[in-house]
Order: structure tokens, then C-alpha cells, then sequence
């Protein structure tokens, strides 16, 4: 159990990448806080369920609402966390999403929403959960990005533009926080197998299998096991980097 008595907190961790990540650490060992914001009741039911497959399981995890975008609920669902665990060690800035449109018809809002979400969220998470992995000098703070922040894609300036912010973001909080023990990286994936790319349309999902040399796409799971390496001891000697896991698409 190489995650054992460690404590995780995971962003929109109800489904996606972010549950197959809760379930990954969690079969590791770590108590896993499994964050959802509840701006549909099923998003409380999946979170819910999450948690409760992980207690069948033989792990301890809890769930904790809050929208990522505020400063506020943001602090108050750290407080949680720790309140019960006494400390965070890993933090999982996974929470995120896509308002994809061409620049020239993109709403100020679409900007916002997806920069709000993707960038400031990751922000403010990291900021609250880094004062717990100060204190005790060991910390992990793993971030999803995707390759979009990497290479760009058209239709996708606004993602791409938060997903790039925050492979920057993780390089400076990595030089900040490594004289703590506290490393900081990022997973940068390409296409996974979730609602988010459930809905783009077939033709699309053509094209973009023809660009992966190992012919398939990526599943949840794929993400989670570098997750849960970058989470684990066996990396304490690796910050400041951007892991990309894309089936080869873009060496
Ligand atoms: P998903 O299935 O759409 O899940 C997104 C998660 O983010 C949901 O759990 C959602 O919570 C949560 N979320 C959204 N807004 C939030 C907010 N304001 N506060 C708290 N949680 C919020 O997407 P996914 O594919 O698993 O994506 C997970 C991460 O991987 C994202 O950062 C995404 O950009 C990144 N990524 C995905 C792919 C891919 O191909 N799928 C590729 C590269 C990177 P609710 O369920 O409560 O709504």
C-alpha cells in the first residue's frame, strides 16, 4: 500500500478521469476526498457513489462539494478535509472543462468560464492545500492539463490558453515550494475516453485515432497510473515537469 496514510483531495473527481483517479489512489492506500460542485443533484449521487465503492473496497474516502472558481468555496472544502483527516498530501487539480468555438465567436463568457475553471481553480486549490504540505514538508500537487496547452488547437483558444497557464503555473510553484519536500507537475493528456470527448462528432473522433500511433484512445485509467507514480514516493526526485499521455500523437 505505497499510499498508505497519506490524505488526497481530487477535483471534479465524480466522474471522468478524475473518478478513475480517486479509485487508483485509493486502492494505493490514500483517504481520498472526492470533490463535486453541485450544480446538478446527480453530480452529489456520482460523488456519493464514488465514495461509497471505495469504503466496499476496504478505503476511506468522503465527498466534498465546491466550486472551484471561488476563492471561498475553496477554503471552506480544504477546511473540510483537514477537519477530518488533519492534513492534505496530495492535491489532484483535475477538475475542468471546454467551451470550444472558433476565436472570432467566442463570448467573453466562454473565455471566462473555461479560464475561471481550468486556471484559477488549480490556483486557488493549490494556494489552500499548500499550507497543510508545508507544515509537514512533504506535499504532491498534480495538475491535468493536455496536450491542447502544449501544441494549441483551433477552436479551442480559451482551453487552450488555460491549459498552457497551467503547465506554467506548475514550473513556478515548483521552484517555490522545492526546498519544502512539496514536488509540483503536470499531466498533459490527449484524447480520453470521457463525456467531456464523448460529445465531439464521429468524423472528429476519425481523424483524430488516424494521429495516434498506438491506434486507440486513451482511457481514465491510462491518466491515473502516472497520477498515482507522480503521487508515490518513487518520484520524489521529479517537479517541474509535464508528462504527456497521448498514445504517442504528439512525441
Ligand atoms: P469530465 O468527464 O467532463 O469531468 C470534468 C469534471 O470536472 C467533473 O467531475 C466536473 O464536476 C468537474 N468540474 C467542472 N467544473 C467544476 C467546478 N467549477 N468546480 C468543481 N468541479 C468542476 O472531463 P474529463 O475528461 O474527466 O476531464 C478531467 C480533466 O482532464 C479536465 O481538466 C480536462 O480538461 C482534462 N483533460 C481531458 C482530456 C480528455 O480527452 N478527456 C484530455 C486532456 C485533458 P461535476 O461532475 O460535479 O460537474
Amino acid at each position: 500500500m505505497e499510499l498508505e496514510r497519506k490524505v488526497t483531495l481530487v477535483t471534479g473527481a465524480s466522474r471522468g478521469i478524475g473518478k478513475a483517479i480517486a479509485l487508483k489512489l485509493a486502492s494505493l492506500g490514500s483517504k481520498v476526498a472526492v470533490n463535486y460542485v453541485a450544480i446538478e443533484t446527480s453530480n452529489k449521487v456520482d460523488a456519493d457513489d464514488l465514495v461509497e465503492s471505495i469504503i466496499r473496497l476496504g478505503g476511506e474516502a468522503m465527498s466534498v462539494e465546491a466550486d472551484i472558481r471561488g476563492s471561498e468555496a475553496v477554503k471552506a472544502m480544504v477546511e473540510q478535509v483537514t477537519d477530518k483527516w488533519s492534513k492534505i498530501d496530495i492535491l489532484v487539480n483535475n477538475a475542468g472543462i471546454n467551451r470550444d468555438t472558433l476565436l472570432l465567436r467566442m463570448s467573453d463568457d466562454a473565455w471566462d468560464d473555461v479560464i475561471n475553471t481550468n486556471l484559477r481553480g488549480a490556483y486557488l486549490c493549490t494556494k489552500f492545500a499548500l499550507r497543510s504540505m508545508m507544515r509537514q514538508e512533504w506535499g504532491r500537487i498534480i495538475s491535468i492539463s493536455s496536450v491542447t496547452g502544449i501544441v494549441g488547437n483551433t477552436g479551442q483558444s480559451n482551453y487552450a490558453a488555460s491549459k498552457g497557464g497551467l503547465i506554467a503555473f506548475t514550473k513556478s510553484v515548483a521552484r517555490e515550494m522545492g526546498s519544502r519536500n512539496i514536488t509540483v507537475n503536470a499531466v498533459a493528456p490527449g484524447f480520453i475516453i470521457t463525456g467531456m470527448t464523448d460529445k465531439l462528432p464521429s468524423e472528429r473522433k476519425e481523424a483524430i485515432l488516424a494521429m495516434i500511433p498506438l491506434q486507440r484512445f486513451g482511457q481514465p485509467e491510462d491518466v491515473a497510473e502516472m497520477v498515482a507514480f507522480l503521487a508515490s514516493d518513487r518520484a520524489g526526485y521529479i517537479t517541474g515537469q509535464v508528462i504527456t499521455i497521448d498514445g504517442g500523437a504528439f512525441p
